[in-house]
């Protein structure tokens, strides 16, 4: 690994930018805690404290005051990074964190890269890389349900669920390197049915885990609902009758005549993307037009299309055709609004209901969650896939699995089945990072902020 890491000492800011009551600065690598003692004056020397400590006092450039601080003292190893690290707390303004991380920089202390603390926490061996991705779903978690899912994950039950995963695989594996050092003699040290049955048996718990993706990536990424249907059918009402209805308004996105509008709701902790959208039917007005590409693009990227029709209109086959080339069948849902103007409803919509007395949207949202989630429910203390690099890996453990089963069941030579069987190894390990390219990383840590 690069060796850098280890050697120089980082300093980033930990908290937003802007003003609040604590700002704090936060310092990491060996010359940590002899780098902020320079411009210390407290009752003693930082160099002299016990880690996991807090020392009151202020930090001063040429004499003069910058600000009163609390520091906060860790020795390595038993810290976020590994490494001794210092966390300074400073009044809430952005110009005395500024003034501090500027005082601080010299030849040995530079400002962090994005992700840097939390890449030095996994390169020394405080997480491991799914881990480590989970600090930036915890961060990012909008609804209660993510936040509970990437908490799991950072407490590390899917690397445990991998960790058992490899451990089986490399008993498998070791059995069939062990006739191979053997094969002069012609011995089989593990029957080949026994084999196959335990490769059978990796690859059932590889699929209950790559079951779980969708789940997780609903329950993490949420779920983007594109509201689409003739004017005045209620489209705007129905929407507003959600926000209303629905505990947890996350975020509000106003809208231009352009802009399709788009709010974010969550219902029982999945959060819905919700976009209101103009119009779908080609238009020749340009501002009109541009609305039509937004809703388009809305439908196609759409998991789910709310198709709202009402009592008068119901759902013109002209519309419908066009959604059905912008999206598909199954994720079509037929809502039809206004049902409080007539007294018997008798139509195609799989729900019927009123954004005026609100009669039928409990049912509209229970749909909504049934259709986000599937058949799928799984208990917090499962393991969960959301993360399309972990479900890929996965994928191609199972790949290597079948063809090592294959190569066994036509009594292949033992090589041929062990190329296979490290490969599928390789990729499980490659999720909590123990095989691991220098892009990979990059590309994983570029996505934190400064200070993490
Ligand atoms: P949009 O153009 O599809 O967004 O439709 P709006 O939400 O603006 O609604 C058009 C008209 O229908 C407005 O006058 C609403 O008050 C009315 N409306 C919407 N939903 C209902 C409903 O469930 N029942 C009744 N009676 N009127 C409704």
């Amino acid at each position: 690994m690069d060796k850098l890491f280890y050697e120089d000492t980082i300093v980033a800011l930990a908290t937003p930018a802007g003003t609040g009551a604590i700002s704090v600065v936060r310092v990491s690598g060996p010359q940590a805690i002899s780098s902020v003692d320079i411009f210390f004056k407290g009752k003693s020397k930082l160099i002299d404290a016990k880690s996991h400590t807090i020392h009151y006092g202020n930090i001063e450039s040429n004499n003069e005051l910058v600000d009163d601080v609390l520091v906060s003292v860790f020795r390595g190893p038993n810290t976020y990074t590994g490494e001794d690290s210092v966390e300074i707390s400073t009044h809430g303004n952005p110009l005395i964190a500024q003034k501090i991380i500027g005082l601080l920089l010299s030849d040995n202390v530079r400002t962090a890269e994005p992700g840097e603390f939390t890449r030095r926490a996994f390169l020394n061996n405080r997480l491991d890389l799914s881990q480590a991705e989970a600090v930036v779903d915890v961060i990012s978690a909008r609804t209660d349900a993510s936040l509970r899912g990437s908490r799991n994950q950072l407490d590390g039950l899917l690397s445990r669920k991998v960790n058992e995963l490899r451990e089986m695989l490399i008993n498998a594996s070791s059995f069939v390197e062990l006739e191979l050092d053997f094969a002069e003699e012609d011995l089989e040290f593990i029957e080949k049915e026994k084999l196959v049955k335990d490769i059978d048996r990796i690859i059932a718990e590889i699929d209950n885990l790559l079951a779980t993706y969708f789940f997780g990536k609903v329950i993490r990424d949420g779920v983007n609902v594109a509201l689409v249907g003739q004017p005045n059918v209620g489209k705007s009402s129905l929407l507003n009758y959600i926000l209303k209805e629905s505990r947890a308004i996350v975020s509000h996105i106003p809208g231009t005549t352009r802009d399709i509008i788009r709010e974010e709701v969550s219902i029982d902790g999945i959060l819905f993307r919700l976009y209101d959208t103009a119009g779908i039917r080609a238009s020749v007005d340009e501002i009109e037009k541009e609305g039509v590409i937004r809703s388009r693009d809305a439908v196609r990227n759409a998991d789910l299309v709310l198709f709202i029709g009402d009592v008068d209109v119901l759902f013109s086959d002209e519309l419908s055709n066009e959604l059905l080339e912008l999206s598909k069948q199954e994720k079509i849902l037929k809502v039809l609004n206004k049902i409080d103007l007539i007294h018997h409803v008798e139509t195609e919509a799989d729900i019927n209901l009123s954004a005026k007395t609100g009669e039928g949207i409990e049912s509209l949202l229970n749909l909504m969650k049934e259709r986000a989630l599937g058949s799928s429910t799984y208990s917090e203390k499962t393991a969960i896939v959301s993360n399309l690099r972990h479900f890929n890996c996965l994928k191609i453990a199972k790949e290597n699995l079948l063809n090592a089963k294959k190569s066994t069941e036509d009594k292949m030579s033992g090589e041929f089945i062990s190329v296979d069987l490290r490969s599928a190894e390789g990729s499980l390990a490659e999720i909590i990072g123990e095989v691991t390219s220098e892009d990979i990383l990059n590309n994983i840590f570029s996505k934190f902020c400064i200070g993490k």
